[in-house]
C-alpha cells in the first residue's frame, strides 16, 4: 500500500509554504469528501496531503458592509444553519440542503466544491448566479476571480498550483434595500447521496416599483463541460413582468447556451426537456420567495 504523508499546518502562510516546498507532489484537503474518494480509488496521484482543516484564516462567514465574506472552509451543514444565509442567499442554502447527506455536510465544505469544479458541483450555479468573488492566496500573494471565469473544463478550475481559495465574497443582492430573491433546483435519480444528473440556479431582482424584472441571473449543471450560466433566459427574463409567461418564454429561448450530450447517467434530449422544466420551477419559486405566486405549467 502506498504511504501518503498528511500535514495539518497551524497557519495558512504554514500551509502555502508547505505546498511550495512539496510542489505537485502534495494536496490540499478541507472536508477530504472528494480528495478520499480518489485516494480509496488510487487516482490520488500525490505522497502528502496538506489538511486546511486547522486554518482559521478559511473558517466563518461575516458580513463587511454589503458583502457576505463566505470562508473556504465553511461546512454545507454551516451554510445550511446560517439564519443569514437562508433569508438572504436562499439559493445557497437550497443548494446545501440538497447536497450528499448529512454525514457528508458534516465535513464537506464550499471551498472544497469550488476547488473541485465537477459540472455538477451544487453550489457552484448558485454562486455563479450570485456573482461571487473566490479569493485566492498563494506565496506571491493574493489576487481574485469571479465566478464566471472559475471553470475552465470538467475538474479544471482557474486556481493556480499552489493557490489556497481562502474565502467567496459575495455581494447581498438585497443590498441598497432591493427585491431580491433566488432558488435552487437538482434532478437525480435518488433523493439524497446521488449527483446531480442536472441542477439550475436562479436569481432575480425585481424593479423599484415591482412591476419588472430588472436584473436576472440563470445557471444551469451538468449541460455542458463546467456550469454554465444561461445567457438566453437572462435575457428573456430581464425587462419582463415577473408572471409564469416570462418564465415559460425563458425557459423556451433554452438551449443554445449550452451544449447538452448524452452521458452514460441521461440522455441529452431529456436533460434538455427537464433544463427548461426546472427554469420554470426555480424561477416560480424565487418569485414566491418574493411574495409573487405564480402557477407554472411544467
Ligand atoms: C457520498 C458523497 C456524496 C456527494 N454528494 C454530492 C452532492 O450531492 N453534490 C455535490 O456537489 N458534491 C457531492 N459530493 C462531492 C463532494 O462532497 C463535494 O464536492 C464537496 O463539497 C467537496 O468538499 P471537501 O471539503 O470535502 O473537499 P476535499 O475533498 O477536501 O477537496 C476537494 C478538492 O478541492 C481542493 N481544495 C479543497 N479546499 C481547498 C481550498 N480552500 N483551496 C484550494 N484547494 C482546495 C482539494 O485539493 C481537492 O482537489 C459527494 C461526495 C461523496 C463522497
Amino acid at each position: 500500500m502506498q504511504e501518503i504523508a498528511y500535514h495539518r499546518p497551524g497557519s495558512l502562510a504554514e500551509a502555502l509554504e508547505l505546498k511550495q516546498r512539496l510542489g505537485e507532489q502534495a494536496r490540499f484537503l478541507a472536508g477530504g469528501t472528494d480528495v478520499m474518494v480518489q485516494a480509496h480509488q488510487k487516482k490520488l496521484g500525490c505522497q502528502a496531503i496538506i489538511s486546511l482543516r486547522g486554518l482559521k484564516e478559511l473558517r466563518g462567514v461575516r458580513l463587511q458592509g454589503d458583502t457576505l465574506l463566505l470562508g473556504a472552509a465553511t461546512t454545507l451543514s454551516q451554510v445550511l444553519a446560517d439564519p443569514f444565509i437562508s433569508q438572504h442567499l436562499p439559493v445557497l442554502s437550497d443548494a446545501a440542503r440538497v447536497m450528499g447527506s448529512t454525514q457528508m455536510r458534516n465535513v464537506a465544505t464550499v471551498g472544497g466544491n469550488v476547488m473541485s469544479a465537477a459540472p455538477s458541483g451544487d453550489t457552484l450555479c448558485p454562486l455563479l448566479c450570485l456573482e461571487a468573488v473566490c479569493h485566492l492566496a498563494s506565496p506571491e500573494g493574493t489576487r481574485q476571480v469571479a465566478m464566471s471565469e472559475m471553470f475552465l473544463g470538467p475538474r479544471q478550475s482557474a486556481a493556480r498550483s499552489g493557490e489556497v481559495l481562502t474565502h467567496l465574497a459575495i455581494t447581498l443582492p438585497t443590498a441598497g434595500g432591493r427585491a431580491s430573491a433566488g432558488a435552487f433546483l437538482k434532478l437525480s435519480r435518488r433523493a439524497a447521496l446521488d449527483l446531480a444528473l442536472i441542477n439550475l440556479a436562479v436569481q432575480l431582482w425585481l424593479s423599484p416599483d415591482g412591476g419588472s424584472i430588472a436584473k436576472a441571473r440563470v445557471a444551469a449543471g451538468v449541460v455542458g463541460p463546467t456550469p454554465l450560466r444561461l445567457a438566453e433566459a437572462e435575457q428573456a427574463l430581464t425587462g419582463a413582468a415577473p408572471t409564469a409567461d416570462a418564465l415559460a418564454r425563458a425557459a423556451q429561448s433554452l438551449g443554445n447556451s449550452c451544449n447538452i450530450r448524452d452521458s452514460h447517467r441521461c440522455a441529452a434530449w431529456y436533460r434538455e426537456e427537464m433544463l427548461r422544466v426546472l427554469c420554470q420551477r426555480a424561477g416560480a419559486r424565487a418569485l414566491q420567495r418574493l411574495g409573487i405566486a405564480v402557477e407554472v405549467a411544467a
